[in-house]
């Protein structure tokens, strides 16, 4: 494929506006991509109507199985008439690729679809399996992952590879701060609800009490799930749906911030990321990112929740990492990729694959 190819896919993701919804239409482009290889197995698992989960599997079944997966999800652009470059346009200016998506994270997708797309087009034999996981709804909840992996599609992983915009300088192991995070909507829900002040005769004020928090394992380990419950009782003069839109615009507000991702009213059992920054995918990826990008990549630990705290509660017992090509401008007005880091992320994750069937293959004569 050549560059202009590569960088067609990602003007196209650009242009379909799967704010929130309408991932289908995202699966269907990227399904069309693999549709003339019969030997790439592709599955569309519904969410709900509109909103279908894409997985794609390709290589060898009978050796070990890469995940590698992307939500399809953006978020709402916000308003477009701030953008510089129209937020669904996909312009291209001066290297940069410009459009909501262009970070978080329609390049890491499509840099992993087009991995697996060059592995068909040129033949490369695989040592185990390649399987995309291809998300609806990261951003609001991880709904797809969840979905995915109730249906045992993350069952059968060796290791996990999410490609969200952390920059290839920077592989994430862990997620963490949900407790931090908690708080902070702990800290703002208070005087909020304190505003409504109105009685009633009979039933008195407005009833808001957070009753439990709980999060965390254990005292050195970061958790990547914290929930918080309240018991709140309303009045004629505030009905509910005043308190859902009050506390819906505190939660989007507060998500804005970077690595935040709080929830109303979703209480699913995510398992905190084990994190372990030497195991060997982490350290994998960091010696490839090294000699691929030519740069030093840290490892780190990631300040919010992501598709992988739902895929580690599948049966395998496998290492999920974050990293892919991105910007500081994901969520934002005039979010863009450089081009550049784009194209080098295809060439990043083309050398991982066959690298961690090779580390895989040897640990297990090992053992
Ligand atoms: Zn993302």
């Amino acid at each position: 494929m050549t560059p202009q190819q590569k960088i067609e896919i990602l003007q196209t993701l650009i242009h379909i506006k799967s704010v929130n919804a309408h991932e289908t239409d995202v699966a269907d482009y990227l399904a069309s991509l693999f549709a003339p290889y019969p030997q790439a197995q592709i599955e569309k698992v519904p969410f709900a109507p509109g909103r279908d989960n894409l997985v794609v599997t390709i290589g060898n079944p009978a050796g070990p199985q890469l995940g590698l997966s992307g939500h399809m999800d953006v978020v709402a652009a916000g308003d477009e008439t701030a953008w510089t470059h129209p937020p669904f346009g996909g312009e291209i200016v001066d290297g940069r690729l410009f459009g909501r998506g262009a970070s978080d994270m329609k390049s890491g997708l499509a840099a992993i679809v087009i991995t697996m797309l060059e592995f068909l087009e040129q033949g490369t034999p695989l040592a185990g399996s390649l399987r995309l996981l291809a998300t609806v709804g990261e951003e609001t909840g991880e709904y797809g992952a969840a979905t995915l992996t109730d249906a045992g599609y993350a069952d059968h992983l060796a290791g996990l590879i999410i490609a969200e915009p952390s920059g290839l300088d920077q592989v994430v192991y862990t997620a963490r701060g949900a407790i931090d995070n908690l708080m902070e909507f702990y800290n703002a829900v208070g005087p909020l609800m304190a505003k409504y002040t109105k009685t009633d005769p009979v039933l008195g004020g407005l009833l808001h009490n957070v009753d439990l928090i709980s999060g965390g394992e254990q005292v050195n380990s970061i958790p990547a799930h914290a929930e918080l419950m309240a018991n709140m009782r309303t009045i004629p003069a505030y009905p509910n749906q005043i308190i859902y839109d009050e506390l819906e615009a505190l939660i989007d507000r507060l998500n804005q911030e970077p690595g935040v991702q709080l929830e109303l009213s979703y209480s699913y059992p995510e398992e905190a990321i084990p994190g372990d920054p030497q195991a060997p995918l982490v350290q994998l990826a960091k010696q490839i990112s090294d000699d691929v990008c030519q740069h030093e990549t840290q490892i780190v630990g990631s300040g919010g929740a992501n598709d992988g705290a739902e895929f580690l509660r599948a049966k395998a017992d496998f290492t999920s990492i974050e990293i892919g090509p991105g910007s500081d401008t994901s969520h934002q007005v005039d979010e863009y990729i450089e081009l550049d880091d784009y194209l080098q992320a295809i060439a990043f994750y083309e050398t991982l694959v066959p690298a961690f069937f090779a580390q895989i293959g040897q640990s297990s004569k090992r053992q």
